[in-house]
């Protein structure tokens, strides 16, 4: 039976730092065994995990352009179209049938994928193979950054301390893209797949963004060479475009966490550990990312949609749906978050400024269970990331690790007038708006006013009052 590796791609669409690619050719260039590469769409799977159109899109377009940057190195992607995660035990069965298989796969924290990946490496090991696992979504992976007593932290403030201790210990490792391989006979790739079809086209909807790896790169390298110094001044400004937009990209794997700090360090060598400096601030960004990923595997209940903090399940949320289709649509009456919400429904992303305010809105003027909220974003964003979107509402609800004390309500006309002081980018997205001036922009509700504008759905000091109420019940319930 002759030998094959094949690298199963998931959240790692790349060839740069690739460990799992690079590991499967150098084993091969030891046992001769061929090498593949192989994505497995799910269509069904991602509908059940509400994941957006357009992120699907992106996947689809990357994974059609990953399939000709592989074929420059003779390695050929297999990119077939199942339907849910039953269907990649058809694929690897029939893999099974004809090779001896060595897979080598990226690690996923999520729990239908540890399923997934428990199943099919029970498959490969039956049929004498080997499925060998690579944890490299984070730069440090999750269990190895712990307490002196050996726990996960639940606070962020120490976990990065840590973090950056074990950074300046081990430093960033990256691995070349590599080398070509000799030709392959690209027959039985082909051969192999008769069950399912191959991935289609995409609809082209996420085009904004750019799919080839070179071109991804460029964006991350000019990010830490002209942005990355402004960063912290500029970052909670929405309409300014001061933030690195590689969400998108490390969410799919087109770059990894490890290269965007490699590249941090080296373009920002004398500042990224200077408190306070744009490059250390965005390096506390994607440590947050890493923080939320490690949480979630400490606590797998938050894959399930529990609070991190348990009282918290017990408030009383109004769920009104008016309400609720109110704050989708971007007619809430408050400029502010229309123009978020506007912003999520049109483009598929959301400067995180307004995550918050709009995150914090929802729950705490609406009074609506922050997991509607959750599920709303991850059907529309493109860089939906279960552990990051889940933590970033837990924090804004606050019912998470860090949360944000549940006293401390965001007010949206205080907010906007601090971050939007302009109002450009309210006028950008609700041009109804767009002849007010100073203070009735942000609040057109007083004389002078638009009348074409919706009115304001909730009273925010009658609102903020109910927020207070809820929690105060579940904390004295708690107490006695
Ligand atoms: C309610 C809410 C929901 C969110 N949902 C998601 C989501 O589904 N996917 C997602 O990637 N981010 C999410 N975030 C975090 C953050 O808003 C986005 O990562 C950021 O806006 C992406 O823009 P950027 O790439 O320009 O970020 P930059 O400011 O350039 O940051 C660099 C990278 O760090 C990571 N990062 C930044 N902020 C955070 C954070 N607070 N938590 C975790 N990682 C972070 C991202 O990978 C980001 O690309 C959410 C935040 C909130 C408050």
């Amino acid at each position: 039976m002759h030998a094959l590796n094949v690298v199963w791609l998931r959240n790692d669409l790349r060839c740069y730092d690739n460990a799992a690619l690079s590991s499967a050719v150098e084993d091969a260039s030891k046992s001769g065994a061929a090498v593949m590469a192989l994505y497995i769409a799910t269509p069904k799977t991602w509908q059940l995990h509400d994941m957006a159109a357009i992120k699907q899109d992106l996947i689809r377009r990357r994974v059609l352009q990953l399939q000709q940057e592989m074929a420059a190195l003779n390695i050929p992607l297999l990119a077939v179209e199942g339907s849910s995660y039953q269907q990649v035990d058809v694929v690897f069965t029939a893999l099974c049938r004809q090779f001896q298989l060595k897979v080598f796969v990226q690690t996923e924290y999520e729990l239908r994928e540890q399923q997934r990946d428990a199943a099919i490496e029970q498959l490969v090991l039956a049929n004498m193979g080997q499925f060998i696992r690579f944890d490299t979504q984070c730069l440090m992976p999750p269990g190895t950054v712990r307490t002196q007593q050996g726990d996960y932290y639940k606070v962020f403030t120490p976990f990065k301390r840590s973090w950056l201790a074990q950074l300046q210990q081990q430093g960033v490792r990256c691995c070349a893209r590599p080398a070509m391989l000799p030709a392959s006979n690209l027959q039985w790739t082909q051969q192999v797949m008769t069950d399912l079809p191959a991935m289609k086209e995409a609809d082209n909807s996420s085009q904004q963004w750019p799919v080839a790896e070179t071109q991804v790169l460029q964006l991350m390298r000019n990010f830490c060479r002209d942005k990355v110094a402004d960063y912290q001044q500029l970052r909670d400004y929405p309409a300014i475009d001061g933030t690195s937009k590689l969400s998108a990209y490390l969410a799919i794997g087109v770059v990894s966490a490890a290269q965007c700090v490699a590249r941090l360090q080296l373009e920002a060598a004398d500042s990224w550990l200077q408190e306070k400096s744009g490059a250390a601030v965005w390096l506390s960004e994607l440590i947050w990312r890493e923080f939320y990923k490690h949480i979630l595997v400490a606590y797998p209940n938050l894959i399930k949609h529990q609070p991190f903090q348990e009282d918290t399940a017990a408030i009383r949320w109004r769920n009104d749906t008016t309400l609720f289709n109110a704050w989708c649509q971007g007619q809430t009456g408050f400029p502010i978050v229309d123009a978020a919400m506007r912003q999520l429904n049109q483009t598929g992303w959301m400067h995180n400024r307004l995550r918050m305010i709009s995150a914090s809105f929802l729950v705490k003027d609406l009074h609506i269970d922050w997991r509607w909220g959750e599920r709303y974003f991850m059907s529309k964003l493109i860089d939906g990331d279960f552990a990051a979107n889940n933590g970033g509402w837990q924090w804004a609800a606050s019912t998470g690790t860090d949360a944000a004390p549940y006293f401390r309500i965001f007010n949206p006309v205080s907010q906007s007038e601090k971050f939007d002081p302009k109002g450009d980018f309210i006028r950008y997205y609700l041009p109804e708006l767009a002849a007010l001036q100073g203070k009735l922009l942000h609040w057109p509700h007083t004389t002078g006013g638009i009348k074409a504008y919706c009115k304001p759905v909730v009273d925010h000091a009658v609102a903020r009052k109910l927020t207070l109420a809820l929690f105060a019940e579940v904390k004295q319930k708690n107490e006695h």
